[in-house]
């Protein structure tokens, strides 16, 4: 591609590059990986081409062509949520990680595995299973999501306060940058950083830094023990009470949650779910604790397997029919009074742990105002607020991340050190980036 000339490129008209572009990369990745037809709109952007590599190499190869040709790159897995974050500005190429979906080395007694990008959680999960161990992530969306875009977009679930999020298990990265160069960062090891964390920076950048084409994962031991209950009661209040003594005391949930809405296999209206995985020892005595800690007050049910799995999925996909959600992080002694003062939320999840609250809101023409409102509450409240999911229209005009304040300088600095010329996914982070 050394031969293709910037002048040359600049001078051509929009359909000559598009066509010129698809036919380099389909020679580079071959006409069975390469469509030009069809394709997804990314928030009002068509792409030209959509390819899919299979190599490390291959996609550094791709983005080395895109950057010859002046394009703009989506990076992408299996295509399911390119329209998160704020909305981009423009993508001639996706970059999809789908056929890169290769084990490279999976090592039970040191608790790793190095995977390509478009492995999905549930291959992982199902290999490290037969060694009783498991990537302990529940993000939203299904177990198909690939691990590259978990990692990408920092995701986590309802088992973030005892378990983390991917954040926590990722130990080294291999990239692809926007010229065509590569580099690698942390490595296979559990202690292998001194300095700054590399990795830290790439996981929940959203595509915006680099394509992440390999991935070095921790990973846990599966507990044999684990335990839902469901608390159920007219009292929104006690529920909270109940719910912060648990937090408070020293049992050791994996999670604590308020749900309320459209959980019609848990509860009809609000409920506190807890959680623990531990040894089935560990897991008896605290669900006796917990039942203690009620004192006869509420009714509760100890959930199946089956039932427990389900109610858990939904809590993180809580907002699956629904067109605008919101997502605050706050201090978690405010988690109560902001969830309260979401009253038009028509669906709400609060971790009592982590002061997580999610809502779905209405999505007519004032839900970018309410968001704007519902910002300033969270700010008051010391927190922010990031929207989850919303039109392309909502999320440009209320901003999907908000003000990042004084560390908006530097975020633009590391885009500019990294992506100079914004090829990948433009305007999708923070403003700008
Ligand atoms: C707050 C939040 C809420 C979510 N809610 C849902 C939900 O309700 N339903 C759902 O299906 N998913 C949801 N997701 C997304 C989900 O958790 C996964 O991130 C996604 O579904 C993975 O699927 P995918 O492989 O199709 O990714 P894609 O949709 O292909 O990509 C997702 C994002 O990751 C980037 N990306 C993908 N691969 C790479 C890579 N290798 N390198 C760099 N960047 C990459 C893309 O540019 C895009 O921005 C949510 C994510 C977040 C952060």
């Amino acid at each position: 591609m050394a031969g293709v000339c910037r002048t040359l490129v600049n001078n051509m008209s929009a359909t000559k590059k598009h066509a010129n572009l698809a036919a380099a990369l389909t020679e580079l990745i071959g006409p069975a990986n390469t469509t030009v037809e069809d394709l997804p709109e990314i928030d009002g952007c068509r792409p030209a081409v959509l390819v899919m590599p299979s190599s490390h190499d291959e996609v550094k190869d791709s983005l080395k062509i895109c950057a010859d040709y002046d394009a703009s790159v989506a990076p992408a897995g299996r295509l399911t949520w390119l329209d998160c974050g704020n909305p981009i500005e423009r993508a001639d190429v996706i970059i999809s990680s789908r056929r890169m979906d290769c084990i490279i080395d999976y090592s039970p007694a040191d608790l790793t595995a190095t995977v390509q990008a478009g492995v999905s959680i549930c291959r992982l999960n199902q290999l490290a299973g037969e060694s009783r161990q498991w990537l302990p992530v529940d993000a939203p969306g299904t177990s198909d999501d690939t691990l590259g875009a978990l990692a990408a977009c920092g995701v986590s679930g309802p088992l973030r306060y005892g378990f983390g999020t991917i954040r926590d298990y990722a130990l080294g990265l291999k990239l692809a940058h926007a010229n065509g160069g590569e580099s690698k960062s942390g490595g296979r090891v559990v202690k292998n950083v001194a300095g700054y964390d590399m990795t830290k920076l790439y996981v929940g950048s959203y595509g915006t830094l680099a394509i992440i084409t390999e991935l070095t994962l921790k990973l846990r031991p599966m507990a044999d023990g684990q335990a839902t209950l469901a608390i159920i009661s007219r009292a929104r209040d006690s529920l909270f009470e109940l719910g912060t003594q648990i937090v408070q005391s020293e049992l050791r949930p994996a999670s604590v949650y308020i749900i309320e809405g459209d959980f019609p296999d848990v509860a009809p209206g609000s409920a506190l779910l807890v959680r623990f995985i531990e040894t089935r020892e560990a897991v008896d005595y605290q669900i006796d604790r917990v039942i203690g800690l009620m004192d006869g007050r509420f009714e509760f049910e100890l959930l199946s397997d089956e039932r427990a799995a389900a109610a858990w999925l939904a809590v993180a996909n809580f907002d699956r029919s629904e067109q605008v959600a919101v997502r605050w992080s706050v201090p978690p002694s405010n988690t109560r009074s902001v969830f309260e003062s979401i009253n038009q939320a028509r669906s709400r999840t609060a971790d009592l742990a982590l002061g997580i609250i999610r809502g779905c809101l209405q999505c007519d023409s004032g839900v970018a105002n309410t968001i704007a409102l519902l910002r300033e509450r969270a700010a008051a409240a010391g927190g922010h607020l990031f929207i989850e999911k919303a039109p392309a229209s909502v999320r440009r005009d209320a901003d999907a991340f908000g003000d990042p304040g004084a560390a908006r300088r530097l975020m633009i600095a590391v885009k500019e050190k990294l992506d100079p010329l914004r090829a990948l996914n433009p305007g999708k982070f923070i403003r700008g980036i």
